[in-house]
């Protein structure tokens, strides 16, 4: 049995043969109860490449916008708590 690793951004790009198909072969995880607070921390707003997570003020949460996002898991690795995840 290998052992899994995560596609680095780049690697992301070239599996996918267009953005549209990233999207649709992705699924972006969330857990609010690891996350630092946005506003505290929005490192993965940052690390964003495709500009998908803004901050909510209100909650103090992320928000994806999975129209956007292409799975490229740069949010992922840039995490400190490991509040983020891509299936
Ligand atoms: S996986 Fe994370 S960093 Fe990559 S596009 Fe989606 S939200 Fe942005
Ligand atoms: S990088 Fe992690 S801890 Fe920081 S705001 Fe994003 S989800 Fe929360």
């Amino acid at each position: 049995m290998g052992l899994f690793r995560k596609k680095t951004p780049k690697e992301f790009a070239g599996a996918a043969e267009t953005k549209e198909a990233a999207r649709e072969e992705t699924h972006i995880l969330f857990s609010e109860e690891y996350c630092l607070g946005a506003l505290e921390c929005g490192l993965c707003k940052d690390a964003c490449i495709a500009d998908a997570i803004t901050i909510e003020h209100a909650t103090n949460f992320i928000s994806i916008d999975r129209q956007k996002c292409i799975g490229c898991a740069s949010c992922v690795e840039t995490c400190p708590m490991g509040a983020l995840d891509v299936l």
